[in-house]
């Protein structure tokens, strides 16, 4: 298939089809798979079963990429990078602000296994390049960032990489591949908790890891021992909601930019982070890495009360996670961000009454109208 649309490769990218010329991929339940008169020995935790493979070449086509690996959880994905790449006294460059998980996993994980690393206390090029040590091996970004909607400049990393021969890799969740293709800007790793707007209907839990061939390939037999493979009822569903990715994150761009900029102007609210206001800190730079801003908002109301706040939504629901087709909002200081000490969430930013909103595909209005009450209902 020939085209550059990701209109054209949501819906008919990397399909198989059957003797009955299915519209739609066949599920293959099977895990056991006759190997006489083939080369090929399939096996689901080998991450080669059809719907995989279908999976992967939709979502390869629609980042730029060679190749890659459909998991379990977004986690499952990031786990396997660091431990399929890296190794006893290797030294990774992680930047400022991560997703909770992974921050998990590099404060409990990874320093047992003799990988050295060091967080940024900010994500200026010039602390990632004075951070770099004679045995790094990577630096590991994420933009935009949870939960400031901070922005790193990609080309900046890519470039410092190439030049100190380091493997560049973003966890690409937030933007989602129709807002921000990294590999464009010559990042050497993507990967995407699937669980968010690639799945995008609060219902799957996946991750994704697309890079180069080579890559993939050395990544793979880690990926086969640690054994986070998805199974194909997922792989369907997954391929299924990615069809209408681009129709669903281009309506969540729409909706963000307008409930920003109403946000903004709103007397009971003191802050609002979205990439897409030119008050962002990072604006200038998404403008020239991101094809939309995304359809994630933080805020800080006036109002310390932010459960009172909540519980006056009636169409935004409180509620975990990210990037359905129905809005939810948080407070990271006591989901995301709950593990971190009030100090150190004060310090990056994070205050109690920071709210996170993940814009649905409803009406821009009927939103609008929702938080305008709860904010005025609000002391
Ligand atoms: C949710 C999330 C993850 C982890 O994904 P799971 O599917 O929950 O394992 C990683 N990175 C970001 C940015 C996320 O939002």
């Amino acid at each position: 298939m020939k085209t550059n649309s990701k209109d054209t490769i949501c819906v008919h990218g990397g399909k198989q089809t059957d003797e009955f010329k299915s519209i739609n991929t066949p599920i293959y339940t099977s895990t056991s798979f006759g190997y006489l008169d083939t080369e090929k020995r399939l096996y689901p935790r080998y991450f080669n079963t059809p719907n995989q493979q279908v999976l992967i070449e939709k979502l390869s086509m629609l980042e730029g990429a060679e190749s890659g690996l459909v998991f379990s959880s977004g986690m499952a994905a990031i786990s396997t990078v660091i431990f399929g790449l890296f190794s006893k006294g290797d030294h990774i460059i992680f930047q400022k602000g991560l997703y909770g998980g992974t921050i998990n996993l590099i404060l409990r994980d990874i320093e047992r296994f003799g990988i050295e690393y060091t967080m940024l206390e900010n994500n200026l090029s010039e602390s990632f390049l004075n951070a770099i040590l004679p045995h790094t091996k990577a630096i590991f970004i994420e933009t935009p960032a949870n939960p400031l909607l901070s922005i790193v400049d990609l080309v900046a990393i890519s470039e410092i990489c190439r030049k100190k021969h380091l493997v560049s890799i973003i966890d690409n969740t937030f933007a989602s591949p129709v807002n921000q293709n990294p590999i464009k800007f010559g990042i050497d790793v993507v990967l995407h908790s699937a669980t968010k707007y690639l799945g995008g209907h609060s219902d799957i839990t996946a991750g994704v890891i697309l890079s180069n061939k080579q890559r993939i390939e050395k990544i793979e037999k880690t990926a086969l021992n640690l054994g986070g493979s998805l199974d194909s009822l997922t792989c369907y569903l997954l391929e299924r909601s990615i069809k209408t990715l681009t129709l669903r994150v281009e309506k969540q761009n729409a909706n963000a930019q307008r409930i920003a900029e109403f946000l903004f102007g709103h007397p009971r609210v003191n802050k609002v982070f979205y990439p897409g206001l030119p008050s962002h800190e990072g604006h200038e730079i998404a403008r020239k890495q991101m094809s939309g801003y995304g359809g994630m908002i933080s805020f800080e109301t006036k109002s310390q009360d932010t459960d009172a706040f909540m519980r006056k939504l009636s169409l935004i629901k409180p509620a975990l996670s990210l990037g359905g087709v129905e809005s939810t909002i948080c407070t990271p200081s006591t989901t995301s961000h709950r593990h971190l000490t009030k100090e150190q969430n004060a310090k990056d930013g994070i205050s109690e009454n920071l709210l996170r909103l993940s814009v649905g595909i409803e009406d821009v209005d009927d939103l609008i109208s929702d938080l305008n009450n709860a904010l005025t209902m609000t002391n």
